[in-house]
């Protein structure tokens, strides 16, 4: 269990016990914020039903079929994933009749079915069908993030195992190793609750510049420059409230430089204790916003602040 068992002690645990008594449930939900160990705990559980050698009834990880499964290339793990955004009752039908059909090699059958939440509602009522009369050597392994939106009905005939949500640390860890520069990581760290979030904002060009002028807004302010006022009205404002945003947008916009330009301040806490006043006049800046100060109005006022303190 080489990639989540540091980091899900519980859900790990119990799979190892459940693999090891053979104890296994025919349809399981992992689900959580954090995408990647629930891959990798998937990945394990699909290797612990067709490993060749296994050690201790676990998966060697290391055989002909451990590492097909791995590759999502064993022919008796069969992968539902959303069809644009939404998994539909065709895809789910379909699946089902292949995972009737006997095993090529004999032993289990199992299906995986990514992001399981963006079933739709015949999707969903086709599977639950399925999970009435389950048959055999069958696994069923639902994944999500958003445990929420997954009917109670099909919860009820599933076993759920939770996964943790993904660190800062961790989640940093992992960009960076999916190639994201360092500190980019980091601040997506800042603004993201799962995996798939921080990507997803990497990918925004959007994102990325609104990124880049509140680190210009910030150093204009470290520095004590005046121009960090006219920068607001400039510059800042258009990469939040540009025409081409919808008024959510604008809100997220707006809601994203805050938390960046505070975490960016309470990051150097350690080392500058007056970034303890910068983070105080954010949190103004913040509570004149709630109250209906435009975001122009609320961070020329915060330049000032963040200039002369005042
Ligand atoms: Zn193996």
């Amino acid at each position: 269990m080489t990639n989540f068992q540091a980091t899900q002690p519980v859900a790990s645990e119990m799979l190892v016990k459940m693999v090891q008594k053979k104890r296994l449930a025919h349809a399981y939900l992992f689900e959580g914020k954090n995408s990647h160990d629930i891959e990798q705990a998937s990945i394990w559980l699909l290797q612990a039903l067709f490993c060749d050698q296994p050690k201790d009834e676990l998966p060697c990880e290391e055989c002909n079929s451990c590492k097909r499964v791995r590759a999502f290339q064993h022919p008796d793990v069969l992968v539902v994933a959303p069809d644009g955004r939404q998994i539909k009752v065709d895809q789910i039908r379909q699946i089902i009749t292949s995972l009737s059909t006997s095993s090529m090699e004999g032993g289990y059958k199992a299906l995986l079915i990514r992001q399981a939440e963006t079933m739709n509602s015949s999707a969903a009522n086709s599977l639950l069908k399925y999970l009435e009369e389950p048959d055999g050597k069958k696994l069923l392994l639902l994944q999500t993030e958003m445990n929420a939106r997954i009917l109670p009905t099909i919860q009820s005939r599933v076993q759920t195992l939770h996964f943790l949500p993904v660190s800062a640390k961790r989640m940093v860890e992992l960009l960076t190793e999916s190639g994201i520069a360092f500190s980019l990581a980091k601040d997506l760290s800042f603004l993201s609750e799962t995996l798939e979030e921080a990507k997803n904002l990497a990918e925004q060009e959007q994102f990325l510049n609104l990124r880049e002028a509140v680190k210009k807004f910030k150093s204009l302010c470290d520095n004590k420059q005046d121009k960090a006022f006219v920068y607001v009205g400039q510059n800042l404002q258009k990469q939040v409230n540009g025409k081409e945003f919808s008024d959510e947008e604008k809100r997220n916009n707006q809601e994203k430089v805050l938390k960046l330009l505070t975490a960016l301040y309470e990051e150097e806490l350690k080392e500058k204790p007056s970034a303890a006043t910068a983070i105080e006049a954010i949190n103004e800046a913040k509570a004149r916003m709630t109250s209906n100060v435009p975001f122009q109005s609320a961070f020329e006022a915060l330049s000032i602040r963040l200039l002369y303190g005042k």
